[in-house]
């Protein structure tokens, strides 16, 4: 008698950004091809990937002590394979086997659509390996199995070429390529045909999109050919880089319905001789001159930023200007975070660099200020009515749905007894809380199909 043999299983661990997200999806579809099959359980995997972020030193620390942990699984377990994929792959090539020779296989982003061969190949030599060269840039459908999720990433672009002196980046991911509108408008359109109703098109500099193919595009183009893909509610598109946003797409952002009214924007400093030292090619004045543009054109629009503190050279005068523009320009929400170091960075180089007390000092001094302002943001919302986008169960209460506002602000509100999963319904925001808004669903007349 035959027995079917067990699927063998892949335990994924995802760090970092969203991109890292979108590729994990991807590497488990890929996977499936090869029969792998999910578990949410790493002592019940064949396989064990670490997709990393290296954008941060923190972010690799974190990677390294998982590893500490996976070191003692393999020791009981020495046919379990280990491998590490993603930004810090790239950047740190050879030292992560040498520093952690468990590790089986380690591989960058440009050898992601490889993934089953290097598995597989792994498996059968069953000595380390290591793939971290350039390569073609493909767009991977292949999706883990099950319907769509409501909301989806779909990257639209990869890399990045502003060369910001602390950003490895460039070094990660590569130079900027775009993939082609048909393509991606294929995968939104088979994501839309599996439930999914609201896209977030993902670049590391989003608003560079389609510079580099032929014929030339941009990202206010795309926006409306997915716009007019029926049956999606909501498109979103991050990160946006200042010195690329053009009059074109913040039209785009007021004119183009299934654009959301939300932005992020990295300003990075509010200070000019911090900016210079980034090499973010914008001044304050400049940035500034943006938001009023912005603000004019999209006056419901909400904007998010990030924010570095304690850039080499940062004084308590440039930092100041930080607070005050994060005043000045209101932001819903900031990102902030300590600067840090990176092999290979000009900023790494660079003298004056500012003691870790002082960074920590900062960056509590900054996420006050923020908070302060995004809670009037919040406030100003009390007693409108705004369309929602319900998308699951409230985390307090299981009694009442949550859902996102067009400007990405978390409401929870009681369903009334309805079914309201995936639609879009007006909500009466009710009362502001510091990470959330209340609400009661507004008696409004059904908005027309495909909006909100
Ligand atoms: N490409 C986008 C841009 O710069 O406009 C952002 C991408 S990055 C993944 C996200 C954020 O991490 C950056 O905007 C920056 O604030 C922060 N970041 C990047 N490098 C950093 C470093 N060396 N130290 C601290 N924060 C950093």
């Amino acid at each position: 008698m035959a027995f079917a043999r067990a699927m063998p299983k892949l335990h994924l661990i995802t760090y970092g950004c969203q991109m890292n997200e979108y590729d994990s999806e991807r590497v488990a579809g890929l996977l499936r091809d090869e029969r792998y099959e999910l578990t949410e359980r790493a002592d019940d995997a064949d396989l064990i990937l670490l997709n990393t972020c290296a954008i941060r030193e923190k972010a690799e620390d974190k990677v390294y002590s998982q590893l500490g942990e996976l070191k003692r699984m393999k020791a009981a377990r020495p046919e379990l394979l280990i491998g590490v994929m993603g930004c810090m792959a790239q950047l740190q090539r050879g030292r992560i086997q040498e520093r952690a020779p468990h590790v089986d296989l380690v591989f960058g982003s440009p050898a992601i659509a490889r993934v089953g061969e290097l598995v597989a190949r792994v498996r059968a030599e069953r000595r380390p390996l290591l793939e971290t060269g350039e390569g073609p840039l493909v767009k991977i459908t292949a999706r883990p199995a099950g319907a769509s999720p409501l909301k989806a990433f779909v990257t639209v672009m990869e890399g990045c070429e502003k060369h910001c002196t602390f950003c490895v980046v460039p070094t990660t991911r590569g130079r900027e390529r775009s993939h082609a509108p048909a393509v991606i408008l294929d995968e939104i359109r088979g994501l839309v045909a599996g439930g999914c109703r609201e896209v977030t098109l993902l670049g590391q500099t989003v608003n560079a999109y389609g510079r580099d193919l032929d014929p030339a595009t941009d990202l206010a183009a795309l926006l409306e050919q997915v716009d007019a893909i029926e049956g999606l509610a909501r498109i979103r598109f991050t990160t946006s880089n200042p010195y690329n946003l053009t009059d074109r797409l913040i039209r785009a952002i007021r004119d183009v319905p299934k654009v959301v009214e939300y932005l992020h924007l990295p300003l990075q400093s509010g200070s000019d001789r911090v900016l210079a030292r980034m090499n973010r090619g914008y001044t304050r004045a400049r940035y500034l001159e943006l938001i009023g543009e912005l603000r004019a054109t999209v006056p419901d629009l909400a904007l998010s930023t990030d924010l570095i503190v304690g850039f080499p050279g940062e004084t308590e005068d440039d930092f100041a200007e930080t607070v005050t523009a994060v005043r000045e320009i209101a932001y819903d929400n900031v990102f902030a975070f300590r600067y840090s170091a990176r092999p290979g960075t000009p900023a790494a180089g660079m003298p004056d660099q500012v003691p870790e007390p002082v960074k920590a000092r900062r960056l509590n001094e900054l996420l006050a200020v923020a908070q302060a302002v995004g809670a009037e943001r919040s406030a100003a919302l009390e007693g409108r009515v705004l369309p929602v986008l319900v998308d699951g169960v409230s985390r307090r209460n299981a009694g009442e749905v949550t859902g996102r506002t067009r400007c990405n602000r978390v409401v929870n509100f009681a369903p009334e007894g309805r079914d309201l999963h995936g639609d879009v319904v007006d909500v009466r925001i009710t009362q502001a809380l510091p990470h959330s808004l209340r609400g009661e669903l507004a008696a409004a007349p059904p908005r027309p199909a495909g909006m909100g």
